[in-house]
């Protein structure tokens, strides 16, 4: 059974144009959960807290999936993607050797409520070519969870259910498990697993989770939890890549070498 080994809260971030935030992955307590390099959840409904977005910026080195509770988010970017993120929908894209986007709340009251994961590409795909998707709430698979809960699954394979986003190294595992529960599931003992509470409380074994905790689950291949009524949480599970990271901004690669480079591709107007 794996158990709760460690237990972290976020801390609070401005990001973009001034949007205010969660950090959760990527803050000074928690550089990364490999393969996470960032987990931000975004959640106001006071305007000014979001209003200002994301003005165009760039990315090299991994991938972004976006993923809204509540409100719109609009984006554009330099290849002629455009989009929009809606409830229960998420935005996936792969940065690859270099993208320039920006992504503004579409709507200016109201709750805005979302996540923003970053996961890492393997060494050899750093480079790769970039991709971009939108996924509609209507094309997130969802599987039963006992009586009462529903499981969406955003990526890789679930309860028989196969998201819309995979990746055969880092084979990432993002579920949103959602209502009341008490019960155990299986999970492939090669992932890193953790799950975020964003709602109610989730006991997993002896922890009581709360909202805004996460927590990292240990070795095992089965996890024992209970969901009271009206939970939500987010299981983030992924194979570690275990190389060496070198961050900075809004780039993620291997070497001090390589990040040097991407700044000068980016200055240079070849994202
Ligand atoms: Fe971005």
């Amino acid at each position: 059974m794996r158990e709760v080994v460690a237990r972290w809260r976020g801390e609070q971030a401005v990001d973009g144009g001034g949007v205010r935030m969660t950090r959760i992955i990527g803050s000074r307590r928690l550089d990364h959960l490999d393969p996470f390099l960032l987990l931000d959840e975004f959640r106001s409904d006071n305007p000014r807290d979001y209003v200002a977005g994301f003005p165009d910026h760039p990315h090299r080195g991994f991938s972004t999936l976006t993923y809204m509770l509540a409100g719109e988010i609009a984006h554009g970017d330099n290849r002629g993607n455009s989009g929009l993120v809606g409830p229960g929908g998420i935005q996936w894209m792969t940065a690859g050797r270099g993208i320039v986007h920006h992504e503004y709340p579409r709507q200016s009251d109201g709750l805005l409520w979302g996540f923003q994961f970053w996961l890492n590409l393997p060494a050899q795909e750093k480079m790769c070519a970039p991709d971009y998707a939108d996924i509609p709430a209507a094309g997130i698979p969802e599987a039963p969870l006992g009586d009462s809960a529903v499981a969406r699954v955003l990526a890789g394979e679930f309860l028989g259910q196969r998201g819309p986003v995979n990746h055969p190294v880092t084979q990432p595992l993002l579920v949103d498990l959602r209502g009341a529960y008490q019960g155990r599931f299986g999970l492939d003992r090669d992932l890193m697993a953790s799950l975020y509470v964003y709602q109610g409380a989730v006991t997993v074994g002896e922890h009581t989770l709360e909202r805004g905790d996460l927590a990292e689950l240990g070795s095992g291949d089965e996890v024992e939890i209970s969901m009271e009524t009206g939970s939500g949480c987010l299981l983030v599970c992924g194979r570690p890549l275990d190389e060496p990271l070198a961050r900075y901004g809004p780039f993620v690669m291997n070497t001090q070498q390589q990040i040097v480079q991407a700044v000068e591709d980016f200055r240079a107007g070849r994202l």
